[in-house]
């Protein structure tokens, strides 16, 4: 044992026989290198496995030493197995750097913070017993702030939000009331108030003085005076209504030249729509046609332009007009120049909403059983359905009239008159004028009739027609008097010159031109 311990003290002599005698029996205790000795200890290892049988079938044997053994053996290795299992949690790793408070408190200053979080950001100081609040504040003298009438807003509201006073408010706007109702200030407008010193502490400061844009051709202002009471003072804004004139040579595009040629995009709009029903813009232009159109225009001293709505269109073809369109009337229709005067066929709409049961012709009578001349168009309907005058015209007969039972006759223009048989009952009594689509009665079978139909007929001088395509001659829309009228206003615009509008308009003189200084504004105002 006491040699097997001294390692240090290595026999060269020693070393060399048992490298030389590798045979000799291992019982005997002898210095050998780590590498024989583990040799060794691995053969007997060897042998004992040989011996033992370490995994024995667990099938066999059971409840056995040696089963148990392997049961043994089985549960170690699975046991370790599992202990072995890996683990996926989060590895922490080191900062970068490390963040005391100080720092952390300096990188919040410095962040945006999101307003959903407070937005709280830049360095925070308590307010200290060195702090005093303020028992009155010096204020301005005066505030000059620029109020804008939102859209849905009312005029007294705006001035509210501006820090006038409820009496300031009631006066400014029994003022304003003088001239047009603050309701028909558009939305938009500006309006420079000047508010002054309050008269106690919490009072609203008083009203300076107010100017704005009333309408297209006029500023008001409202200013204190001497005396202390409101005043208003207009001033009128010269205004330039020349209607605008483009003329031009179609080209290529239509839209572009006329573009090119310096017209509003919406009054191109407006001539093309026009234009557009009356001929082909794909088929009936040629390049070399020249375009003329006139808008309404309004140009103010102070620089604004108002387009306005088309008022002529016309095309030209060598110098001669191919077409002439004019706004005329109330509903600001456009009307061609040479349709003037001219008689239009209208064909009439249907009388009620049925279909056809029977033509107008020769027909075996369903009732008295023979064959006559039917001398109408049957429409089928169910009872009560409204009956509608398919023209403008006169009631020449409303009431009972044999076979035709309830009837009604209309008396159109041009000799034609139309009527209306076997009605439940009549709306409309004789004399009375009727408009086309008007409700003259309502279906029924009254008369000599099997069921609820109408019977609708027509009478061009006194005898039945075809009720079928007929069409009513409607009066010329606009005719004698209106017409001279009509040639007159288009011959008045038409000596407009092209872009005279757009010529330089002298600008006037604002009579209450502001100061650019503010060092000007504190001189005063009226010099000798
Ligand atoms: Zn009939």
């Amino acid at each position: 044992m006491d040699e097997d311990h001294g390692g240090g003290r290595a026999n060269p002599a020693a070393l060399s026989r048992a490298q030389a005698m590798p045979a000799e029996p291992s019982a005997q205790t002898v210095h050998r290198p780590l590498a024989q000795r583990v040799t060794a200890q691995l053969q007997r290892f060897e042998a004992w496995c040989h011996h033992v049988d370490i995994a024995p079938d667990l099938a066999c044997d059971i409840g056995s030493r040696k089963w148990l053994r392997g049961m043994a053996t089985f549960l170690a290795l699975s046991a370790s197995a599992l202990a072995l299992w890996p683990d996926f949690s989060a590895v922490e790793a080191a900062t970068a750097m490390t963040v005391k408070r100080r720092e952390r408190e300096e990188f919040r200053s410095q962040s945006i913070a999101p307003l959903a979080l407070g937005g709280d950001s830049g360095r925070h100081m308590g307010a200290s017993p060195m702090v005093h609040p303020l028992a009155a504040v010096p204020e301005r003298p005066t505030v000059e702030l620029v109020s804008t009438l939102g859209q849905g807003d009312s005029f007294g509201r705006m001035l509210e939000r501006a820090g006038l006073g409820a009496g300031d408010i009631s006066q400014v706007t029994r003022l304003v009331q003088q001239v047009l109702p603050p309701s028909d200030i558009t939305s938009g407008t500006q309006f420079d108030i000047t508010l002054g010193q309050r008269s106690a502490p919490n009072a609203p400061r008083e009203l300076g003085s107010l100017d704005f844009r009333a309408r297209f051709d006029l500023d008001l202002s409202i200013e204190r005076g001497e005396g202390g009471s409101l005043a208003l003072v207009r001033h009128p804004i010269a205004v330039d209504q020349t209607p605008l004139r483009i003329r031009g040579t179609v080209g290529s595009s239509l839209y572009r030249s006329a573009r090119n040629a310096g017209a509003p995009i919406g009054a191109i709009q407006s001539y093309l729509r026009a234009i557009d029903k009356s001929l082909s813009l794909e088929d009936d232009l040629t390049a070399g046609d020249e375009f003329d159109l006139i808008v309404a225009y309004k140009r103010s001293a102070k620089g604004e332009r108002q387009v306005g709505d088309l008022l002529y269109a016309g095309i030209e073809r060598g110098g001669k007009p191919r077409l002439q369109l004019l706004r005329w009337g109330k509903d600001g229709q456009m009307f061609a120049a040479s349709s003037i005067g001219q008689p239009r066929a209208v064909p009439v709409g249907q009388p009620v909403a049925g279909r056809i049961t029977s033509h107008y012709g020769m027909r075996r009578h369903p009732i008295l059983g023979y064959s006559r001349m039917h001398a109408g168009i049957d429409f089928g309907a169910s009872y009560g359905s409204p009956i509608y005058a398919v023209a403008d015209g006169t009631v020449t007969f409303s009431g009972r009239h044999g076979g035709h039972g309830n009837y009604v006759r209309l008396l159109h223009g041009g000799g034609l008159a139309t009527g209306y048989g076997h009605m439940s009952r009549i709306a409309v009594s004789n004399g009375t004028h009727v408009r086309a689509g008007q409700v003259i009665g309502y279906v029924g079978s009254t008369g000599l009739s099997t069921g609820p139909h109408l019977h609708f007929e027509a009478y061009r001088s006194g005898r039945t027609i075809n009720p079928a395509g007929i069409s009513v001659v409607s009066r010329p829309q606009i005719d004698g008097k209106e017409r001279d009228a009509f040639k007159a206003r288009m011959n008045a615009l038409l000596t407009v010159q092209p872009g005279e509008a757009l010529g330089s308009l002298t600008p006037v003189q604002s009579d209450h031109a502001q100061a650019a200084r503010e060092i000007d504004r504190l001189a005063p105002k009226k010099i000798g």
